[in-house]
């Protein structure tokens, strides 16, 4: 009887399966030239994709995984209009396995990943669907050969998607205030004749630190800025930083704990490890053919610039321009800064950040110092550059 009774058990453990993961939550982003999904799940998940045609799907099989109560309702509801997605169809597949099919308006390539818990965010499954014709954004108007070139500004809003930045003390993150600031630094740019800026980010989603790099040098830019907003722990903390890069050499204690929170963007944002591994690789094969001295040499000069403009309209931190070993600015040969524009922890700081009228100010600092640093050395084959040497 006894046995009988332990077999009885055994079977039903070994019919009963037994999920190591559940599927809580979803979120989407429309990035225009690929549209991210991310599943939130409450352990590292294994998974099969499947790519299908008529009409075009991808199904993802979740090993041994099972949704949330909650989580059948919340894909119900979500709203996929303006994304590539007609929308998200789930069901237990097998005894063990959780199958979500994703319909897309068309053929997509999917790149399916996981990603370790970081900031608000815990175990995640990725799911980035690209354009089979994808337009490789940003790009620049097309000049006829011979022709003098504008100078190509690349203007990068830190953050977007799953990364938020510093929450600081009002409704708006970092990434909706410095992308406003990025919007207003364009139309500045674009006001100066000879001068074209390009957006990095362009919406609410997030791009690979590294990419942004890579972004910038493909366009080729001649100056790559990152506007940023600060967080300190001390409320009193306000005033403007402009940062350079520094990869040897000391940086203060406070210094490397901000760079330290701006680098860990990859993690909260939502990037592969293959993709990281492929950005290292093409900058590390730049960097041993470039003079990185040089490119320090005029990004300290950007820096200097662009200082003695913004000190004008908005208040400074004592020491205004410093180094540190910000990942965004390792770009081996295009002279490159970062804008921290203030603190969202201080209030007086954060209400002037979110304001339109102080954004518009600091955006027109901000491209009158570029503008100084441009003419202070055009860069040769640009309409700067000749409309200088005809003066
Ligand atoms: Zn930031």
């Amino acid at each position: 009887m006894k046995n009988r009774l332990l077999f009885f058990i055994i079977s039903l453990s070994l019919a009963l399966p037994a999920f190591s993961a559940e599927v809580t939550g979803l979120r989407f982003r429309q990035a225009p030239d690929k549209l991210r999904v991310v599943f939130d799940v409450s352990a590292e998940v294994t998974y099969d994709v499947l790519v299908l045609e008529n009409p075009p799907r991808v199904a993802i099989d979740l090993k041994t995984s099972t949704p949330e109560a909650s989580f059948t309702r919340i894909l119900e509801q979500a709203d996929f209009s303006d994304t590539s997605l007609r929308g998200v169809r789930s069901a237990v597949y097998g005894t063990h396995d959780y199958r979500m099919v994703l319909d897309l308006r068309q053929s997509m390539t999917p790149e399916v990943f996981t990603l370790k818990p970081a900031g608000p965010y815990g175990h995640r499954l990725v799911v980035d669907l690209t354009n089979e014709v994808s337009t490789q954004p940003p790009q620049i108007p097309w000049t006829p050969s011979g022709a003098p070139r504008d100078v190509i500004i690349a203007v990068d809003a830190g953050h977007g998607g799953d990364d938020p930045g510093t929450l600081g003390i009002g409704k708006k993150t970092e990434k909706e205030i410095v992308l406003s600031i990025a919007k207003r630094l364009q139309r500045h740019i674009n006001a100066l004749p000879g001068y074209q800026a390009v957006m990095i980010r362009t919406g609410d989603y997030y791009i690979a630190l590294r990419k942004r790099i890579e972004m910038a040098r493909a366009l080729p830019a001649d100056v790559f800025v990152s506007v940023h907003a600060d967080a300190a722990p001390s409320k009193a903390a306000n005033g403007i930083t402009i940062y350079t890069l520094s990869e040897r050499g000391a940086v203060s204690e406070e210094t490397r704990r901000l760079a330290d929170l701006e680098n860990n963007s990859d993690l909260i944002g939502g990037v592969s490890e293959i993709d990281l591994r492929q950005q290292e690789d093409i900058l590390a094969r730049v960097l041993l053919d470039m003079s990185i001295d040089a490119n320090r040499v005029r990004s300290n000069q950007l820096g200097a610039a662009v200082v003695s403009e913004v000190g004008k309209v908005a208040k400074l931190r004592p020491r205004p321009l410093l180094e540190a070993p910000f990942v965004v600015l390792k770009s081996p040969d295009v002279p490159s800064i970062l804008v921290e524009t203030g603190y969202l922890t201080n209030a007086s700081e954060y209400r002037k950040l979110a304001d339109g009228n102080y954004q518009e100010r600091l955006a027109k600092a901000i491209t009158s110092g570029i503008q100084d640093f441009i003419e202070q050395s055009p860069p040769p084959g640009t309409q700067v550059a000749l409309a200088q040497a005809g003066s």
